[in-house]
């Protein structure tokens, strides 16, 4: 996945978050944090599908009480793209969070501080191969560094940074990237040029609570560009006070500006394929990339495993398709348009594509039989559920070790 970018850029060590790498030469990717409560499943995972058809790499959701992991142990199979958890105060959450499946922990050295919480936590994701960020932040600072230096500096963030290092050192656990965030521009790129030259972690950027836009949008990309230019970054998000879209989209038209992502013809999101998907999931997806390749459309296109869940979950695509009982529901904008047969389901995507590419989507609906495709994609839920029951990902099981972790027992 490296690629040539216009600027020199510092080398880092490369990790995994799910299947999507960061550092290491890998093209920088966008993040972003999910607003809904993490318990909503359906919530969340809509503004999950939203973030992923805007650009979102990797998405970020709050863990912050047991009903959240809970929530995680469903939306982790369901999500198109790797998830993180934010853990706040309680280490008990980032076990529990892990029992969920996510993809990564997002850390603050601020809030977790007993060094024995800190290393079970690292122990686990060591034995689980699930990478952390440490996520300093100036506004929650350590108050003991905080007096060592006499108030917020880049030299009190980047000690905290490295203090967490060594606990994860002594378990030896090395999966990891770094934040040094504040909402004060120079002081977070002073803070990251300074880590950047005392370790090669991969860096995750950002300005923190930049604010509303346009004003949180300049100082974010003030902050963030700056240190691109000089090559260093290896993944960002924009803290903004808007709707996270807004912030994916940000940041992949930063990424795009300047060179250091491509820019998109389709846009093809497709599920993780989880316990429910009727299909091969990665190869309609493949056979789809390849089928769009040379046509010049700008479209987001969904490839979905189930009718179940699918056209809801990808109700942001342009266009979609979802297996169901051996057949394809094609959905547009989230409304069922048309079903074809398994066989022909890319195809279908094809033609599909080239009308609203000439039409639009209001007119692609007006064509189609909505009321059918509607009762044909019910009749086949109907039967996946009547199957496969209502937890075909077995999250119920998970969520008896979330309650484990949590109480302690
Ligand atoms: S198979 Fe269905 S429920 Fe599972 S991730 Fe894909 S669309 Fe979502």
């Amino acid at each position: 996945m490296s690629q040539t970018h216009p600027f020199g850029r510092r080398e880092t060590r490369q990790i995994m978050v799910g299947k999507v790498p960061v550092g290491g030469g890998a093209p920088i990717t966008v993040q972003s944090m999910t607003t809904t409560k993490t318990a909503d499943v359906e919530g969340t995972l809509g503004q999950i599908y939203a973030l992923a058809a805007a650009g979102c790499d990797i998405v970020r959701c709050t863990c912050n009480e047991p009903e959240a992991a809970e929530g995680l142990a469903h939306i982790v199979p369901r999500s198109p793209i790797p998830v993180i958890a934010d853990i706040h105060h309680q280490y008990k959450m980032a076990l529990a969070a892990l029992e969920a499946g996510v993809h990564g922990l997002r850390l603050n050295p601020g809030n977790i501080r007993r060094p024995e919480h800190i290393k079970a936590v690292a122990q686990e994701c060591k034995d689980r191969n699930v990478s952390i960020r440490i996520g300093v932040n100036g506004g929650s600072l350590d108050p003991a560094l905080y007096d060592k230096y006499g108030g917020i500096t880049p030299e009190a963030m980047v000690e905290s940074a490295l203090q967490e290092i060594a606990y994860f050192d002594e378990v030896g656990f090395d999966l990891v990237k770094i934040s040094v965030k504040a909402s004060n521009v120079p002081l977070m790129v002073e803070a990251y040029r300074q880590l950047s030259l005392v370790t090669n972690h991969p860096l995750h950027l950002g300005v923190t609570e930049a604010g509303p836009p346009p004003a949180g949008l300049v100082k974010a990309t003030a902050g963030i560009a700056a240190l691109l230019l000089e090559g260093i970054g290896d993944t960002i998000r924009y803290s903004l006070t808007a709707d996270p879209v807004e912030e994916a989209r940000a940041g992949r038209q930063l990424l795009e500006a300047l060179g250091l992502r491509e820019r998109k013809n389709v846009d093809l999101i497709a599920c993780p394929s989880c316990g429910r998907a009727e299909v091969d999931v990665i190869d309609v997806a493949k056979r789809a990339m390849d089928a769009f390749a040379d046509r010049k459309l700008p479209l987001q296109i969904a490839v979905m495993g189930c009718v179940v869940n699918g056209p809801g979950e990808a109700r942001e695509a342009d266009l979609g398709i979802a297996a169901g009982n051996k057949r394809g529901h094609l959905f547009v904008k989230g409304i069922n348009v048309a079903v074809v047969p398994e066989s022909e389901m890319v195809e279908a995507l094809v033609e599909w594509a080239e009308f609203i590419n000439e039409h639009g989507t209001e007119a692609a609906i007006a064509r189609a039989d909505v009321a059918k495709a509607e009762r044909e994609a019910r009749l086949d839920r109907g039967t996946l559920l009547h199957e496969q029951g209502d937890d075909a990902n077995r999250a119920n099981e998970k969520i008896v070790e979330i309650r484990k972790r949590v109480s302690g027992s």
